[in-house]
């Protein structure tokens, strides 16, 4: 706590010094910038900021740093890009104590809750979310608000409101949600109209609620393909909630760009992706050991934890066939990116996981960066430490391409070139 309310008056301090200073240039210097590609690392670097952008980066003998600039000292530390996490909802409320909870939350109330998500993920290290389903568009409303610099916190790519099936994932029992084509394809479009730059259905079942079984295909084919045609259609990139090869194996025909969990893919469907280039959004912490706190702690009903205890174990190995088969792979959490678990936040701990199913260390840093722009479609802007790109930026005191758990003492968070974060203990 204490380390938190330092690093967010050194983060103020700094915007204001700059301010003060009317300094256009910040410099990172004495870093060592980690090659994302692989190779040797840039040692003693000098990154230049302008704005919001990286307008210069090289080697301190190379790179001429402006006398008025806002020197940051980065030596001793590692600097990667900004950690993105696709697979997060800032409003989440899961069954049980939480749920009971937050049942008659308002929209000013929910509008709180996830404006302080936001600003602690980027406190986390997380600079770009994906929001697969939020409600009442508070989501699109937080992007607006970030963006303008009313509020803190990531840059958003949304889905809006997810698409739910009558009876399926995410539905109540006796209310009316889109079902056949035609309301789907208009439920797509309203999300589309209001700003969503992603479409959400649920071709199968899931863990949090009793819609339908995860292995069966509850969505019909002809509802997928309408679904990613109106879509793409707007130039928006569609996601399927799926538990399920069946369901998979007709979404990544329709032309699918993410399939998120994958808790019981088989080799073949994932051979399929691998070859269509389809992405998988793990979220494996949310069925593994590490989270169990985490559930305990929210108060999940006991059907609950037996369903994501029975997911558990095909889940692990669906994603170990994944990285075998060089499945596209994006890394997203399901929970909020900075929830503690295992003493490190759902983020950290998802990409430690990777590396346990057989990743490289920086394959598993990639798959939170430039992998994740590249799921985006917005490798232009984010995902490397380049010039022209955003200036997020994060540090930390290991190499996390040697050893991804170095992510777990990430001290120094930059997004947009203002700093954020930077902890009084990293010594700089
Ligand atoms: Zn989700």
């Amino acid at each position: 706590m204490m380390c938190k309310t330092v690093s967010a008056l050194m983060g103020a301090l700094l915007l204001l010094l700059t301010q003060l200073a009317g300094a256009q240039v910040t410099a990172l210097v004495g870093g060592t910038v980690v090659n994302i590609d692989g190779g040797p690392a840039l040692e003693d670097a000098v990154i230049l900021v302008e704005g919001e952008r990286i307008s210069a980066i090289g080697s301190r003998g190379d790179i001429e740093v402006p006398a008025d600039a806002t020197v940051i000292d980065q030596s001793g530390h590692w600097l990667i890009p900004g950690l993105m996490n696709m697979h997060v909802h800032l409003g989440l409320i899961l069954p049980g104590k939480m749920a009971y909870e937050l049942a008659n939350e308002t929209d000013a109330n929910l509008a709180l809750r996830m404006a302080a998500a936001a600003r602690e993920t980027l406190q986390a290290g997380v600079t770009t979310i994906r929001l697969p389903g939020d409600s009442r568009h508070v989501d699109l409303a937080l992007d607006r608000s970030i963006r303008k610099g009313e509020s803190i916190g990531p840059r958003i790519f949304s889905a809006g409101e997810a698409l739910v099936i009558t009876g399926g994932h995410g539905s109540e029992s006796g209310k009316v949600y889109a079902d056949g084509p035609d309301e789907l394809v208009k439920a797509a479009r309203l999300q589309v109209s209001l700003g969503a730059k992603w479409v959400k259905i649920m071709i199968s079942g899931g863990i949090a609620t009793d819609g339908g079984a995860i292995a069966e295909a509850l969505m019909t084919p002809e509802e997928i393909n309408a679904v990613v045609d109106a879509a793409h259609r707007f130039g928006a990139k569609v996601a399927a909630h799926s538990g399920s090869s069946i369901a998979t194996t007709v979404a990544v025909d329709a032309g699918i760009d993410s399939v998120e969990h994958g808790y019981t893919l088989d080799r073949k469907v994932l051979q399929k992706m691998s070859k269509a280039g389809t992405w998988l959004v793990p979220t494996i912490v949310v069925s593994q050991p590490a989270t169990a706190p985490f559930f305990e702690r929210i108060g999940s009903p006991q059907w609950y934890l037996d369903r994501r205890d029975s997911v558990g174990k095909l889940h692990w190995m669906a994603l170990k066939t994944a990285i075998e088969e060089n499945v596209n792979i994006a890394l997203g959490t399901d929970q909020l990116p900075n929830e503690p678990n295992d003493g490190t936040t759902a983020t950290v701990r998802e990409a430690e996981y990777y590396v346990e199913a057989g990743m490289t260390p920086l394959e598993a840093l990639r798959s939170a960066t430039t992998e994740t722009a590249r799921m985006l479609g917005a490798e232009e802007d984010i995902g490397r430490l380049e010039v022209g790109k955003y200036a997020d930026i994060v540090a930390v005191p290991a190499d996390p391409s040697q050893n991804i758990s170095a992510l777990r003492e990430l001290n120094f968070v930059m997004k947009g070139g203002v700093v954020y974060r930077h902890d009084a203990a990293s010594g700089s």
